[in-house]
């Protein structure tokens, strides 16, 4: 029985050219080596799984051929190239940093860079996973990485280049691998399914590269693992059988339940994917993956960036057109947090179940917090709704839209118009239309019918909205006079009879866009007006959204001043006009026993 070698070893690059997807690399290296312009040390920086130390060990053999070949690659038939393809070298020496990062690991290293090499022209160092000596460790390397003999060759490897001291970085000629993309791995794979003859799908190879996430050294694994199992015929099912992964049509019905709004639907499915072995976790993930796939499908542009088996392809452009962005965006962010909580949640399947009742509702929140009023109206016309919740009260204005909305279809009876306005604290301008339309009847009253009420309040809501967004609405006569009503009211209700009637005895001429002035004919009125400033600048500056909104009292003076005919009045006569005006006067001045003097 012939020894089982794994593919990842058994098809290990042998030559540059057949390093997969690092020809921006193996081409500078190929070229230093047939220009001998070769430096001393190396740093290979890249993921893992994608070639550094294959890359490396290239390295090694081809410096020392006894035959390049002019392409700069090695014979791999001399002596040399021999020794190194058996593994039997001397002139390599590798060491794993991650177990051997003590000073006197690198000492032992550094100690035998001193002798000769016995054969060849180079000794080469691979270091791996150089990131994980120690800073003394480090130290006492980088005196013979300084000045190494001219048979010395260093090649550091490392996942993490940030950890590496800037010391060794500037010693170092650089070199970056990159990511395998899924084409190189799906091409490799294909390539050594058809050497060992096994009958591969293509989908079940996308799906091994998709997976791997650009390490070719997992992908080959991977194969080998379902070969071993399938008896050397990969197909797709197979494939996401043994490699526990969801079937990517489990997620197209997901997403059209949820879309639906079909909660039932969702539970259903989630407890036949948690049955067949499938965990929270990895659904959730995998479900963001899917959302995320479609996202990028939306937009020509990223149409590059969609990670899935061909196969797939035209089915998600499909699919994507017919999904909204902001509700993909929602759903992604919903999984990213439920992800991030999962570890901590105790119920695990509760956890997910409760995620799916939040995507379930998602449209709703994605349309109660759009502006376009046809979503809002569409919503509840189409929508469906799963379960009852008990109404509780709404706040925001959009909200109030729905629950009118709802209003006009379940109930055709005539419902008040403007109801369903929840009073708020402070009075807007743009609500004047209908809570002042009884005192102003040049304002046609919106017709309680439906659609035109509705319509009515949607515009006066948006405008709201627009307005809060927008800024300062300008001063006018109409608006002004509206704004000062609602303050006298405000007064009344509030039992303050005299502030509400020397407003109402005031006039005001506007200034400018947020000044204007409250014309007063006495005093007394003057200074009451000036009094309820603190009250009356709110009311005026929340009403106008505008907070440099100012005004000044003046007191204008009488129109004959001089008239001899009428005398000041004595204090006696002034207390009689105001007792006059204000009972209240009178009253206030009996309880407290006062007199005039
Ligand atoms: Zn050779």
């Amino acid at each position: 029985m012939d020894s089982f070698v794994v593919s990842a070893r058994k098809y290990r690059p042998q030559d540059f050219s057949t390093v997969v997807g690092q020809s921006h690399i193996t081409t500078t290296l190929k070229n230093a080596i047939r220009q001998q312009k070769l430096a001393h040390a190396f740093l290979f920086c890249g993921p893992r799984g994608v070639g550094k130390t294959t890359c490396a060990r290239i390295l090694a053999k081809t410096v020392n051929c006894e035959q390049l070949g002019p392409n700069g690659e090695a014979c791999n038939t001399c002596t040399s190239c021999t020794t190194f393809n058996a593994g039997a070298s001397f002139n390599i020496h590798e060491l794993d940093a991650a177990s051997n990062n003590s000073v006197d690991d690198i000492r032992e290293l550094t100690d035998q860079v001193r002798f000769h090499p016995q054969a060849g022209k180079y000794k080469v160092y691979i270091i791996d996973e150089v990131h994980m000596l120690s800073t003394s460790a480090f130290n006492a390397f980088l005196k013979t990485l300084e000045e190494p003999p001219p048979y010395a060759i260093f090649i550091l490897a490392t996942t993490e280049k940030h950890k590496i001291l800037p010391t060794i970085l500037s010693r170092c000629q650089i070199f970056d691998f990159k990511r395998i993309t899924d084409a190189d791995t799906v091409a490799h794979l294909e390539d050594i399914a058809a050497k060992e003859g096994i009958h591969a799908e293509k989908g079940a190879l996308q799906v091994i590269a998709q997976k791997s996430e650009g390490c070719m050294r997992d992908a080959l694994s991977t194969l080998d693992k379902i070969v071993s199992f399938t008896n050397g015929s990969l197909t797709y099912a197979s494939t996401l059988e043994h490699m526990n992964i969801l079937d990517e049509d489990v997620f197209f019905r997901f997403l059209s339940l949820l879309q639906a709004e079909d909660l039932a639907g969702s539970l259903l499915l989630y407890d036949e994917v948690h049955r067949k072995g499938f965990d929270g976790e990895t659904l959730l993930g995998e479900l963001a993956t899917f959302f995320r796939n479609l996202m990028v499908c939306q937009d020509p542009r990223t149409h590059g960036l969609l990670e899935v088996v061909e196969s797939f392809r035209p089915r998600y452009g499909e699919v994507a057109a017919k999904t909204s962005l902001p509700w993909l965006i929602g759903a992604v962010h919903l999984l990213t947090e439920a992800l991030q909580t999962y570890r901590e949640a105790r119920n695990k399947k509760l956890h997910v179940e409760l995620l799916l009742v939040k995507l379930a509702y998602l449209s709703q929140a994605v349309e109660w917090s759009s502006d376009d009023p046809d979503t809002v109206k569409k919503k509840r016309v189409d929508g469906r709704r799963v379960i009852g919740f008990r109404s509780i009260p709404r706040l925001g204005p959009s909200l109030i839209i729905q629950d009118t909305t709802r209003e006009k279809d379940e109930t055709p009876s005539p419902t008040p118009p403007a109801a369903p306005v929840a009073p708020t604290p402070r009075p807007q301008p743009i609500e004047q239309s209908s809570t002042a339309s009884a005192a102003n009847p040049t304002t046609p009253r919106p017709d309680a019918s439906g659609i035109g009420t509705l319509n009515k309040l949607r515009e006066r809501i948006l405008a709201r909205g627009q307005a809060e967004r927008k800024g300062p609405i300008p001063l006018s006569e109409e608006l002004l006079q509206d704004a000062w009503e609602r303050y006298i009211q405000q007064a009344t209700e509030q039992n303050n009879h005299t502030i509400a009637a020397n407003l109402r005895n005031a006039r005001h001429v506007i200034t400018s866009a947020h000044s204007f002035e409250i014309v007063t004919d006495t005093n007394l009125q003057h200074r009451f007006i000036e009094q309820e400033r603190g009250g009356l600048i709110e009311h005026l500056q929340a009403y106008f959204n505008n907070r440099t909104l100012t005004y000044q009292v003046v007191l204008e003076a009488p129109a004959e001043p001089a008239d001899p005919a009428v005398p000041p009045l004595t204090r006696k006569e002034q207390y009689q006009r105001m007792s006059e005006a204000f009972p209240l006067v009178r009253q206030l001045k009996e309880r407290l026993g006062l007199d005039l003097e």
